[in-house]
């Protein structure tokens, strides 16, 4: 069972209580963009065996939407952190390198 703690209300949310949001940190492109940066935020997504970022909402609590860092092999969480980020905090950076020695992301670590 997926449990994710909401940094909004502070409760231990299980799954059944959150809606999927996709892939999180996604760069949004709209007019003046080209096809190909169109395209790619439209259809192209990470999909990693391992540490991944995703966006999901509270749909059964406050109805916010916030990220969450887990292991989608392991399924093991490693926070979670509110959507108004363009990237993952240093905190929850820092617990990914502490589990996952040389992990990177997008040049972050
Ligand atoms: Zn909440």
């Amino acid at each position: 069972m997926l449990l994710l703690n909401c940094p909004y209300c502070g409760v231990d949310a299980e799954e059944t209580e959150l809606s999927p949001g996709g892939e999180a940190h996604l760069t949004r492109h709209g007019p003046g963009s080209s096809e190909e940066e169109f395209h790619d935020y439209l259809f192209t997504r990470e999909n990693p065996r391992g540490v991944h970022f995703e966006r999901w909402r509270h749909a059964h609590g406050c109805g916010k939407w916030f990220h969450a860092a887990r292991c989608t092999q392991t399924l093991e969480v490693f926070g979670t952190y509110t959507a108004q980020t363009s990237e993952p905090p240093q905190h929850i950076r820092d617990a990914i390198s502490e589990k996952r020695p040389g992990w990177q992301w997008r040049g972050l670590s």
